[in-house]
């Protein structure tokens, strides 16, 4: 099943020259899930080929502007573009007062339904359950509520070892029965247990999205730099969560127009997390 990350932009605060404040796209199993939708998300996803009709849920993780000055555009484009299929959003209680706001003096009535949901920044919470993944909401620690987000593949489907099924001769019928785990039995009456039959499935996948955090600030107070001020780990400190929770991979992004080459960014982090990659606009990973 496909699921992949591709970056919209990765610029924190303000925009700069060729780097665009934060914005995600997760493609799983040809289902487009947009992540944060900061100024000139719209035009990065005519860049990068991303089309607005596709995606059915858009996650605003906090209302820092970086974070979603970009949504009244694209929800208004949708609506220009002739949308009718529902889209859900999901963001801090306050977004939808906003988004009403605006729509009230421009006297727009969206031809299609925005479901709303409030996120809660105090616990983590399941959002969206459907055939692929799971959803949740990673609460943060930022200086206004704030929402990481956390998509977890649905457990697969055993796999069948086809060479055995066709040596006993299994009927390709209770092929989809083996994979959910049952045991077959032959018509003389002898059973085969499922594990002789199939193997498992991979790992689910999950992609974990944690936008501005400060981490443990005991542990780091060597590092009372910026980031702390504004409530942002460094690429050292992201690197430390990954080893923490035994990521598999680590993208790092939001990067300060202070930072005019990354490379140094990677590095300190790459030296407590090896595989660790900048999140750069444009660039799809395969999770
Ligand atoms: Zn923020």
């Amino acid at each position: 099943m496909k699921f992949e990350v591709t970056i919209l932009g990765s610029s924190s605060a303000t925009p700069i020259y060729n780097r665009n404040p934060t914005s995600q796209v997760l493609n799983i199993n040809e289902r487009l899930y947009l992540v944060d939708c900061g100024e000139g998300t719209q035009q990065q996803m005519l860049r990068f080929d991303v089309r607005g009709s596709r995606i059915d849920h858009i996650f605003i993780s906090h209302l820092h502007g970086d974070h979603y000055l970009g949504l009244i555009g694209l929800l208004s484009s949708l609506h220009l573009n002739g949308r009718k299929k529902a889209l859900k959003l999901f963001g801090p209680s306050q977004l939808k007062e906003i988004i009403d706001l605006q729509f009230k003096y421009s006297e727009t009535t969206l031809q299609y339904e925005l479901d709303f949901f409030a996120t809660d920044s105090t616990q983590s919470q399941v959002i969206v359950i459907n055939d692929d993944v799971t959803i949740e909401t990673i609460p943060l620690d930022h200086r206004i509520p704030c929402n990481g987000f956390l998509f977890r593949e649905k457990k697969r489907l055993r796999k069948l070892l086809k060479d055995e099924l066709e040596r006993i001769g299994v009927p390709i019928e209770l092929y989809t029965s083996l994979k959910k785990g049952a045991d077959y039995t032959d018509p003389k009456g002898k059973l085969y247990k499922n594990d002789t039959l199939t193997t498992d499935s991979d790992k689910p996948k999950t992609y974990a999205y944690c936008s501005d955090t400060l981490f443990n600030p005991q542990y780091f107070k060597q590092m009372l730099d910026r980031a702390n001020e504004t409530h942002h780990t460094t690429a050292l400190q992201a690197a430390e969560i990954a080893v923490t929770v035994n990521a598999k991979r680590l993208l790092i992004g939001h990067f300060s127009a202070r930072y005019k080459s990354l490379d140094d960014l990677l590095e300190e982090a790459q030296s407590v997390f090896p595989n660790t990659a900048l999140a750069i606009e444009g660039k799809t990973f395969v999770v």
